[in-house]
């Protein structure tokens, strides 16, 4: 089998559902177990101006984050349950998107790591977002963008 592990990438953006689309369908044929990492962020992240000009993203708050891993779970159980296959494991962290998904790779010992090629903050040019780009970098699987 080419692909026990997959490792599903998700921020709920329209890149990510193409990128579970292709996830789930990769499970279908090939009876891989699929396991989902998301860590919630901002959809536009707010800009604060702190004291002394510092600028921050608002971080956000308890409620949102719950909110936010119901909708991630919803979309990806919604997928799963389409394209018939068993229910996926959720991974919903804090933190860096990036040291997540590595750390869940290396857990879960996936040996294919799926995301979009950009994601929630899709509003410059570059093809790749930093989160994916990142994450292809410093992987020690293979990896698969999905346009
Ligand atoms: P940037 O965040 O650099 O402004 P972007 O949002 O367009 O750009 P990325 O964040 O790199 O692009 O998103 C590319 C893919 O990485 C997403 O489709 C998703 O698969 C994954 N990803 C991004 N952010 C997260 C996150 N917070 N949690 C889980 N996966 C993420
Ligand atoms: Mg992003």
């Amino acid at each position: 089998m080419p692909f026990e592990t997959i490792l599903l990438s998700y921020d709920g953006s329209p890149h990510a559902r193409r990128a579970l689309d292709a996830a789930v369908e990769l499970v279908r044929a090939t009876g891989a177990d699929l396991h989902v990492v998301s860590t919630p962020e901002p959809a536009m992240p707010a800009i604060v101006v702190a004291p002394y000009g510092d600028i921050a993203t608002m971080p956000l708050t308890e409620e949102q984050i719950e909110e936010a891993a119901a909708a991630i779970r919803e979309d990806v159980l919604a997928a799963a349950r389409a394209a018939g296959i068993a229910e996926p494991d959720l991974h919903v962290r804090r933190g860096d998107p990036v040291a997540n998904a590595m750390s869940v790779a290396d857990a879960t010992g996936a040996d294919l790591i799926v995301m979009g090629r950009r994601g929630l903050g899709a509003l410059g040019s570059l093809a790749l977002g930093s989160v994916s780009q990142a994450i292809t970098h410093r992987a020690r699987c293979a990896c698969m963008t999905v346009i």
